[in-house]
């Protein structure tokens, strides 16, 4: 009999978890406690406890192609990136495409998750819920955790002081939804974030003045990138992430701020950090210089201290007659249904082997899936941890010993210690490409780059110089899918495709266009490998 799995939470890892239970041919039940899928994705005007809740601008800042699912394309007519709205609508194609509705039970919170009296012999699970009120208890062989990470507000009010004097509203960015409820008020935005840096510029055309205050600065980065093609297309290819792992740091980290400063100095716009372009991920705030620019927003150091009616920052220059001050802090997440014996979140570590598996447990049949923070789109990282957890839990796929994954959880937290400055997600951090990597080779999914030069060169040249796509994944080993080549070879077609809504004439001699750009290319890499053999 197929193995039942409980999957708690139908937002962009519960639906993709349920689908990878099914191609493994487990038997998936998800509990999803609101009425609808989508997560966080579901903008709703009214936001009900314990679910993520977003902002009704919120626009994708990871690009289509980068983020769909292994084997389901977003339309070609979609936005490179999406809106709310959109990322929803595709969330509901794919469930509909693979009928994974039928297996979800709305308005279902799960309460407990506790090993089951015979789980040291079988791995089951005992899964509490409570449906319209009324609580039912079921055993599962195995449970995948879906249920997010930014859903607690982080709110450090305990860090200023004179804060309860303060009579004006203070509130987190968890519950901004529009800007007009705040037309002509005088604001302060504590946190430099993405939803500092959104938020801010949504803020900016309805409020009278927006302060934006921050305690390290930012780089920021723009959707847009080379040539017009979104930035993580650009920038997230194999053969980029081979010259990350061989150029000196400071020649990447001087690349990188030379390129942000050419576009604007951050340093003239208040935003200049103090770590090094590497050191902690950037922001993506495309329009945050131009509202400065235009002195819609105005930067501030990090508050010192709340007075009645404002707030003084830490240069000494003092806002009064403040309104309402946003505290765009981040979030904090734990698992209070799960037993701390099984998995105890403090201080933000995560004791998860490759951040899914507890690994302490006699067997393995709890993942926890979406839990990372990745310089890149979290979906198709959800994709495969699932892809893998439904493996293991099949018992295709071994885990190594204790003590292996603990050395590698010890050495995971020891390397995001010493390549990153501190910050609240420095325990999720991981490098899009490196992740994605290990993740499929745990399953057997990752492609060989040499056998695919010499049997498909075409296909070989754009796994290694164009973006890393999830189809990638989806061209060998367990899962493979027959889409994949021709999803990749199209990739661009796609993405141009939802830009170039107007016909425009092209050059009557199309070589002779394209001659200038390959011209420059030839040189910038010729020039590359220059420094890389000189340094070497
Ligand atoms: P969620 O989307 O939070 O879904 C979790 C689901 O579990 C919810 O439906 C919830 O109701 C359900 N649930 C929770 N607890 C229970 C329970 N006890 N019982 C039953 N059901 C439960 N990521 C990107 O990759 N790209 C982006 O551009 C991006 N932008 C973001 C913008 C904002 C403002 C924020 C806050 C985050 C953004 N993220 C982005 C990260 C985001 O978390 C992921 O995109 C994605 O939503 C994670 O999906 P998830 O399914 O893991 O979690
Ligand atoms: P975040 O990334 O955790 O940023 C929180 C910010 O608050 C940080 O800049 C941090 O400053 C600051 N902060 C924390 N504690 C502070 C304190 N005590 N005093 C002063 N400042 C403090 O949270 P977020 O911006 O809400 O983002 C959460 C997730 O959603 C991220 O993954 C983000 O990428 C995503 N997101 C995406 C979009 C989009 O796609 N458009 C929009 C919004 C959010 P330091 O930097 O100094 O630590």
């Amino acid at each position: 009999m197929a193995k039942r799995v409980a999957v708690i939470g139908a937002g962009a890892s519960g639906l993709t978890a349920i689908k990878c239970c099914l191609d493994e041919g487990l038997q998936p039940t998800c509990f999803e406690r609101s009425e609808d899928i989508g997560g966080l994705w579901r903008f709703q005007e009214q936001d009900a406890d314990g679910k993520a809740s977003i902002y009704k601008s919120v626009t994708i800042n990871t690009s289509k192609e980068m983020m769909s699912y292994s084997d389901f394309p977003i339309p070609e007519d979609f936005p490179n990136y999406m809106h709310n709205s959109k990322v929803l609508e595709y969330f509901r194609m794919y469930a509909e495409h693979f009928h994974l509705l039928k297996y979800i039970r709305f308005k279902a919170s799960v309460r407990s998750i506790r090993r089951h009296p015979d789980f040291p012999i079988t791995g089951q699970w005992d899964v509490v819920t409570e449906i319209y009120g009324k609580k039912e208890s079921s055993v599962f062989d195995a449970v995948l955790v879906c249920t997010g990470h930014h859903v607690d507000p982080y709110l450090p009010l305990d860090s200023f002081s004179g804060v309860e004097k303060f009579k004006g509203r203070i509130m987190h960015s968890r519950e901004y939804k529009h800007p007009e409820k705040f037309r002509e008020k005088r604001m302060v935005l504590v946190g430099l974030g993405n939803s500092g840096a959104d938020i801010t510029v949504d803020l900016s055309h309805a409020a009278k003045q927006i302060f934006l205050s921050t305690r390290t600065g930012s780089w920021v980065v723009n959707r847009v990138s080379d040539d017009g093609y979104p930035l993580d297309v650009v920038h997230f290819t194999r053969f980029k992430n081979i010259l990350r792992h061989i150029l000196p740091l400071f020649l990447m980290n001087l690349w990188g701020e030379n390129k942000l400063n050419a576009r604007f100095n951050h340093k003239n716009y208040g935003l200049k950090p103090q770590h090094r372009f590497l050191s902690k991920y950037p922001i993506v705030g495309d329009d945050l210089p131009n509202a400065i620019i235009s002195g819609r927003v105005l930067m501030k150091p990090n508050v010192k201290e709340f007075t009645e009616t404002g707030v003084v920052f830490e240069d000494g220059s003092q806002e009064e007659d403040i309104d309402v001050v946003i505290f765009a802090t981040g979030y904090t997440f734990s698992f209070p249904f799960i037993e701390e014996t099984v998995l105890k979140i403090k201080n933000n570590q995560v004791p998860l082997y490759k951040f899914v598996f507890p690994p302490h447990l006699e067997k393995p049949t709890l993942a926890i899936i979406g839990l990372l923070q990745p310089l890149g789109a979290i979906m198709p990282i959800s994709e495969l941890q699932a892809r893998w957890a439904t493996r293991v839990f099949k018992g295709m796929i071994k885990l190594p010993s204790v003590d292996t994954m603990m050395a590698n959880i010890t050495r995971k937290i020891k390397k995001n210690e010493k390549w990153y400055v501190p910050s609240q997600h420095i325990t999720l951090q991981v490098q899009y490409v490196d992740h994605m990597d290990e993740l499929a080779s745990l399953s057997g999914v990752k492609p060989n780059l040499l056998t695919f030069f010499l049997m498909d060169p075409k296909l070989g040249l754009e796994l290694l110089f164009g973006p890393c796509t999830p189809a990638q994944f989806r061209l060998t080993g367990p899962g493979k899918w027959n889409g994949a080549r021709n999803t990749i070879l199209t990739q661009r077609e796609r993405i141009v495709k939802a830009t170039k809504t107007r016909a425009v004439q092209s050059c009557a001699n199309s070589n002779f266009c394209l001659a200038p750009s390959l011209i420059v290319r030839f040189l910038g890499f010729i020039a590359l490998f220059a420094v890389v053999f000189t340094y070497f």
